[in-house]
């Protein structure tokens, strides 16, 4: 069968894994080489985003200076982007994911799959929800799940990294295998959908922490103790929550390696690092510092804070607790090591 892939998102890591796309469809007779990229338009200099995607091949906003194959086209309407999709690419920033699930409902072709490359959690009332599981429920079609140390310029450069699929369904693995992988880009897929969507969520805020640490100038031991720390509390997590979690998952690229790479390089440690040097708020700094780029650490701390608190867990996870308490309570960064 032939099948054709829609992305729905747009920005530093839709961007760069569009590139990817773009050029592997074009690899296997199996895949329409028309990869549809849905923007949420915008104005840029006065023109529409998605006009400048479609002239100059490069989104000159969310991944400068790249260039994106020409068969990767941007269109501003969600439902056009997906309407004749068999395999969808979803890379929004999680708060957007319900909002864009609401319009997509009856309107995918039911031979869809999905794959989720969003890093966080859907909360409600009663606890949260895994982004597949909410895809699924949504859309009524299954999702795999793509987290890993894949920090979206540094791929985008073609640098070498690995990344890891998490499936429930080997055929739908493999298949989405095949539009990532690259010799740069080297995928491997692992039967746990939960484990590998959990440590993309949680190592977020283990990132706030690791940029915490950074602005209280504490140096690279205490760095490596928050990236211990935190991986045990990620495992712990996941496996009081969901008792499938494998152990393995922690050592592939969505565990220890993404961690690595997020307390070193990404946005979330370096809006961390800037609240302790400036004072500033997360919200003023994500503002200022990132032209657009969401946050995803501090929301994902706070939502894990209120599902721990509501269950009297707080005091098994010190370290999540300390974070949340740093950006949300007024709480000293300094307690950030005291409290653990
Ligand atoms: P981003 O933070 O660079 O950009 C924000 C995007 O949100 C833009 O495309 C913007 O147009 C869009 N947006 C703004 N308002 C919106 C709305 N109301 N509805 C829908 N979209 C809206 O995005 P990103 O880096 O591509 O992040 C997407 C996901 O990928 C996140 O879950 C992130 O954690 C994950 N991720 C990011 C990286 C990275 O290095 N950037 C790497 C791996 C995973
Ligand atoms: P940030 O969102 O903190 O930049 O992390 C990017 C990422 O997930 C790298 O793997």
């Amino acid at each position: 069968m032939t099948e054709k892939v829609a992305l729905i998102g747009s920005g530093n890591w839709g961007s760069s894994v569009a590139k990817i796309i773009g050029r592997n469809v074009q690899n296997f007779d199996h895949f329409k080489k028309e990869v549809k990229m849905w923007v949420y338009e915008e104005q840029v200099d006065g023109m529409n985003l998605t006009d400048i995607i479609n002239t100059k091949h490069e989104n000159v906003k969310y991944l400068p200076g790249i260039q994106l194959p020409e068969n990767v086209v941007a269109c501003p309407d969600l439902i056009k982007t997906c309407e004749d999709a068999t395999m969808l690419v979803f890379v929004v920033p999680h708060q957007f994911v319900s909002g864009v699930c609401k319009q997509l409902k009856g309107k995918i072709p039911a031979n869809c799959k999905a794959i989720s490359l969003i890093k966080g959690v859907d909360v409600n009332e009663d606890g949260f929800r895994l982004i597949t599981d909410m895809i699924q429920d949504a859309l009524g079609i299954r999702s795999c799940v793509l987290s890993g140390a894949n920090i979206a310029t540094e791929v985008a450069e073609e640098r070498f990294c690995e990344t890891t699929i998490g499936y429930r369904n080997k055929a739908d693995g493999v298949l989405f295998k095949e539009i990532f992988n690259t010799p740069f880009f080297r995928v491997n897929i692992v039967e746990d959908v939960v484990g590998v969507e959990l440590c993309g969520a949680l190592k977020n805020i283990i990132a706030v922490g690791g940029g915490l640490v950074d602005g209280l100038k504490l140096g690279d031991n205490t760095k490596a103790a928050i990236i211990r720390i935190g991986l045990y509390e990620m495992r712990k997590f996941a496996q009081m929550f969901y008792k499938d979690v494998k152990d393995e998952t922690f050592f592939e690229s969505c565990g220890v390696a993404d961690l690595i790479t997020t307390c070193a390089g990404g946005r979330n440690r370096k809006v961390a690092e800037a609240h302790v040097t400036t004072g500033k708020s997360f919200d003023q700094l994500e503002k200022e510092m990132l032209n657009g780029q969401k946050l995803q650490g501090t929301s994902t701390a706070k939502d894990m804070f209120n599902i721990l608190s509501k269950r009297n867990l707080c005091h098994e996870f010190p370290l999540m607790t300390a974070i949340y308490k740093i950006c949300y309570e007024d709480l000293p960064p300094i307690r950030i090591v005291e409290d653990i």
